[in-house]
């Protein structure tokens, strides 16, 4: 094999600078041509060690359009990409002729440091040269256009020349719309591709699912499957996060079984996707398993291992953890690793520690706090009590306050009855958001609990008044390979009849065991959930009762819901774990509750 098919098949940057050596030893390093492929060798690299790749190029005496071009490519990966540029232009003041790799390479430089005047430039000397037309010249302008958000200058080049495509053009064109959020047009483009890769796939896929259409992701990953498509880890880890978000555990183990047995080597985000969905599924042992077989994490890593132990109300853990990130691995704690912290402190009420890690954030770390940490320690202070303190640290804030930690203040003034405030809140949010009806709810508490009941009415029909829509609550479970999603009421499912009879049988059997409805939170507030004679039909009691019929004796039942759950479907939940013996884990608009053995996991701090 001579020297030059050797040198094409090099691929470390230690290899290179081997054979580099060798060459000096045997004065071979005159040949231009062997030079300028080492630094083809360099700039395949991820990082190209920049002064060394320069110094080279620099020892050719009159250097090629394929070393230039090669050095173009290294600027392109180095922290200063605009060098290209001058690179470029000291070749046509040496009348150098550029050809079509050399755009393309220039075209690259000008994406990552989003450069669009330049970019655009480089553009109109492709069109004097000759060069626009290249396939390759022709998907690096798609995609410099779209990294400088200039979307639809990708769309023209695209649309321009529909002759000279290639799978790379479909696919530069699909996650041009992808990133810009535009999934409708990016769906438009996959269903036109004359052909796809994996690449095609996993785009969709990953679109689908940062917009938040998660069933039409892994609708669009089952179809990937079906055709036979070879998997990436990009796609593993889209799907993974959908499965989290909707909180589908099968779904996910399935994922994981299929990086298994495709022998997927478990990456940090790999394994972060993991740890994430494992937690956000109620598994946190899992996660927990996981986190500690890692062979390398990051802070994102340790930031969903922190959130995840948060959300399953383990806040000693959780702390914990975020000790030994900053003291043994010596990692710079994020903006979201003290949502988790704060969160977790919050859910178990830990005041002074909430305290301490609130101050810490900005006076140690400076992180600028934002709502959700300001929601955090809104809720742990209200709910402790310290609602003066709460109303002190809104007044204080750098930014607006949203009407979510104006409602967080709301529910606070209610459990410890601070009437006054109480009452300047509610109004304020109903004047806010008079669409809202959790605001009326909250302030006819209040009235309720000082004894105002000409207040409570008031309220209640200006609520009716104002048309206010509840969001609409659902609980979903998965069974036998599907999806079930219920609302409240819901006669739409197909074993519908055995459901409600179960359901019968249910209420039977836990008002043997002495339960009777909580009918304080029907009179004044039942939550977030429905009107109040639909309580015993609210969409996780029938997720439920589904559930116990289509799961083996003593199974774990697993639901997922989008808003909290209300006081008397957690009370009844917890009556049925001990009656049926079933462990129920629900998965609420905020935390986590696994009911065992007639108790809940939140203590019922929730
Ligand atoms: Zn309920
Ligand atoms: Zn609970």
């Amino acid at each position: 094999m001579g020297v030059k098919s050797l040198l094409q098949l090099l691929v470390s940057v230690e290899q290179t600078k081997q054979a580099h050596a060798h060459m000096i030893v045997s004065g071979l390093t005159a040949n231009t041509q062997l030079m300028a492929h080492l630094l083809c060798s360099l700039s395949l690299s991820s990082s190209p060690p920049f002064p060394y790749s320069l110094s080279l190029y620099h020892s050719i005496p009159s250097p090629t359009v394929f070393a230039s071009n090669n050095m173009i490519r290294c600027f392109s990966h180095s922290p200063s990409p605009p060098h290209s540029l001058l690179l470029y232009s000291s070749m046509l003041l040496r009348h150098a002729k550029p050809n079509n790799y050399t755009f393309t390479f220039l075209l690259q430089a000008c994406s990552v440091a989003s450069a669009l005047p330049e970019g655009a430039q480089v553009h109109a000397h492709a069109i004097t040269l000759g060069f626009a037309d290249f396939v390759f010249v022709r998907n690096a302008l798609i995609h410099l256009y779209s990294s400088c958000s200039s979307l639809e200058c990708s769309a023209r080049v695209f649309e321009d020349n529909v002759g000279s495509r290639d799978i790379v053009t479909w696919n530069s064109m699909l996650s041009a719309f992808v990133r810009h959020g535009q999934i409708d047009n990016a769906r438009k483009v996959f269903d036109k591709m004359p052909k796809r890769d994996v690449v095609s796939w996993s785009s969709v896929i990953s679109g689908y699912v940062q917009n938040g259409m998660l069933e039409q992701g892994l609708e669009c990953f089952k179809e990937m499957r079906d055709k036979g498509v070879r998997l990436n880890e990009a796609t593993l880890v889209s799907v993974l996060s959908a499965s989290a978000q909707m909180g589908l555990l099968e779904h996910g183990r399935l994922v994981h079984s299929l990086a298994e047995s495709f022998k997927f080597p478990l990456t940090v985000s790999l394994g972060t996707a993991l740890i994430d969905m494992y937690a956000k599924c109620g598994c946190i042992e899992q996660s927990r398993h996981l986190f500690s077989t890692m062979p390398a994490r990051d802070i994102w890593t340790w930031n969903v291992m922190i959130c995840g132990l948060a959300s399953h109300g383990l806040a000693k853990e959780a702390l914990q953890h975020f000790e030994r990130l900053t003291n043994e691995e010596g990692l710079r704690p994020a903006n979201v690793t003290f949502i988790g912290v704060l969160g977790a402190c919050s859910r178990a009420g830990l005041v002074s520690e909430g305290r301490h890690y609130f101050k810490i954030m900005t006076h140690k770390y400076g992180i600028q706090p934002v709502m959700e940490h300001y929601g955090c320690m809104v809720d742990l202070l209200g709910r402790a009590g310290f609602v003066d303190e709460a109303a002190e640290m809104i007044d204080k804030m750098t930014l607006p306050p949203d009407p979510v930690l104006w409602a967080t203040l709301l529910c606070a003034c209610r459990m410890h009855g601070s009437i006054e405030l109480g009452e300047k809140i509610g109004n304020k949010l109903i004047q806010l958001d008079p669409t809202h009806d959790g605001h009326y709810v909250q302030l006819a508490g209040i009235y309720a609990k000082a004894k105002k009941w000409e207040d409570v009415v008031r309220v209640r029909r200006l609520m009716t008044a104002k048309h206010t829509n509840k969001a609409a609550g659902w609980s979903l479970i998965e069974a036998q390979g599907k999806v079930h999603k219920f609302v409240a009421g819901d006669r739409e499912h197909e074993r519908s009849q055995e459901i409600y009879k179960m359901l019968e049988t249910i209420v039977t059997r836990i008002a043997e065991a002495g339960y009777s409805p909580n009918v304080s939170s029907v009179l004044h507030d039942i939550g977030e959930e429905e009107k109040e004679n639909a309580i015993k039909e609210h969409s996780e009691r029938l997720a439920m009762a589904f559930g116990m019929l289509v799961t083996g004796n003593g199974d774990c039942i697993r639901i997922v819901k989008n808003l909290r759950v209300c006081e008397d479907c957690h009370e009844v939940s917890k009556i049925i774990s001990e009656v049926f013996g079933r462990e129920i884990i629900v998965r609420d608009g905020s935390r986590f509750h696994h009911f065992k053995e007639g108790k809940c996991s939140c203590l019922d701090y929730w």
